[in-house]
């Protein structure tokens, strides 16, 4: 049977020059970057090269500014706790959205417990951050602003240049989880005023378990883990060297390859969105429909569950999700889709389809083959359809 896979979102296929990059590491060049030898020599080229091809795609102004992680979860979770342990005689105030990624709101959540103030600012029906919000709640004790680059649920992307104008009239700090954002959009942490960036390997074909956090120049920051000092002090455990080498071959692909692969994207996007719009009665986009990463089509059909379109996709070789991979296990509705406004039912009647590179157009078109199909059969089982619908997809 045909499969075909549309949650990159979730998960990346490693291209196969990344997977050839990181080899020598494994059984080559597998010196400690720590020591003295000719093999950690050539360990600590592996690590300085890669740190510069991330510190070139992001645009940062020194490869110094780069600092390896875990992933994305980590690199958040040291960005705000790591500013706030320093900043915290500046102020106990930090600003965030209600439509981040987990990693950024339990981490906030955990700074309530230890005292601080967290505002988390609404969005509009599109997910766009309100901007007078933002203006009416810095104030001169917040010390950090964490607002996602964009939003791998809905796929709308923030105006990060006019935030950040707006976070340093008062000397906060601006982190960006960009996330979702790194293999889609080009990225510029200078041109866009950004102080900490968060920022993923496997999110742009690069290995999982792997990320990294770009620290400007002289914002305040207290280490998360302390040990033998790797990373300058600020990151301590011997690092990671295939997942680095790894991570520096897909920043370096992603750079050359981005504009061209943007391109393919956003046209298999807005096909697959304006046909299954126009095919499928009473069906919705959500999310920005123009500010809006390349490669995400996030959609809603009233009277019927996500799960339940979700499996009669798997029966057909197709795997999508109904939200974000790491709330898909609970039946909440997912936090993003409640802060756009949704209602318990819409929100439950959303599906995601990520593409990824080796997406073509015949998988587009088979996808909004079999749509129509599915939603009219759930339909005509729904108690929740109206009679004039039953039976009938039109
Ligand atoms: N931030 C965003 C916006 C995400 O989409 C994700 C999940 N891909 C994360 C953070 C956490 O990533 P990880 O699980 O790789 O740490």
């Amino acid at each position: 049977m045909k499969k075909i896979y549309m949650d990159h979102t979730a998960g990346m296929p490693v291209d196969s020059r990344v997977i050839d990059a990181m080899k020598p590491y494994f059984n080559t060049t597998y010196g400690n970057p720590s020591s003295l030898h000719s093999f950690a020599q050539e360990a600590r080229k592996g690590l300085d090269n890669a740190r510069e091809k991330i510190a070139e795609l992001i645009g940062a102004e020194k490869r110094e500014e780069i600092f390896f992680t875990s992933g994305a979860t980590e690199s958040n979770n040291w960005a705000i706790r790591g500013l706030a342990a320093r900043a915290k005689d500046k102020g106990k105030h930090i600003i965030t959205t209600s439509i981040e990624h987990m990693s950024v709101i339990n981490v906030c959540k955990h700074m309530i417990k230890k005292g601080f103030k967290v505002s988390f600012l609404p969005v509009d029906k599109y997910g766009v951050v309100d901007l007078e919000a933002l203006k009416q709640e810095l104030t001169n004790d917040t010390i950090l602003v964490s607002i996602m680059y964009a939003n791998g649920e809905i796929g709308t992307i923030e105006p990060i240049k006019e935030i950040s104008e707006i976070v340093h009239t008062r000397n906060a700090c601006l982190h960006v989880d960009a996330t979702a954002a790194i293999g889609m959009v080009k990225l510029d942490v200078q041109k866009k005023g950004i102080d900490l960036l968060t920022v993923s390997s496997n999110d742009m074909y690069g290995p999982k378990g792997i990320g990294a956090l770009y620290i400007k120049k002289g914002t305040p920051l207290e280490p998360l883990i302390f040990g033998g000092g790797q990373e300058r002090g600020f990151r301590s455990g011997t690092e990671n060297l295939p997942g680095i080498a790894g991570m520096g071959k897909a920043a370096e692909l992603m750079k050359n390859e981005l504009e061209e692969e943007k391109n393919k994207l956003i046209r298999l996007r807005d096909k697959f969105i304006k046909v299954l719009l126009e095919t499928i009665p009473y069906s919705f986009l959500n999310g920005h429909p123009s500010k809006r990463l390349p490669n995400n089509v996030a959609v809603r059909f009233s009277f019927i569950e996500g799960e339940s379109m979700l499996l009669n996709l798997e029966m057909a070789g197709v795997s999508a999700s109904s939200g974000s991979a790491c709330t898909a296990k609970t039946l909440e509705p997912s936090h993003v889709l409640r802060a756009i406004g949704l209602k318990h039912e819409e929100a439950h009647g959303s599906l995601l389809f990520t593409l990824g590179k080796q997406n073509s157009e015949n998988d587009v078109d088979y996808v909004l083959g079999l749509m129509p199909d599915i939603v009219k059969r759930l339909r005509a089982m729904s108690p929740l359809t109206p009679k004039e619908l039953k039976g009938s997809v039109h």
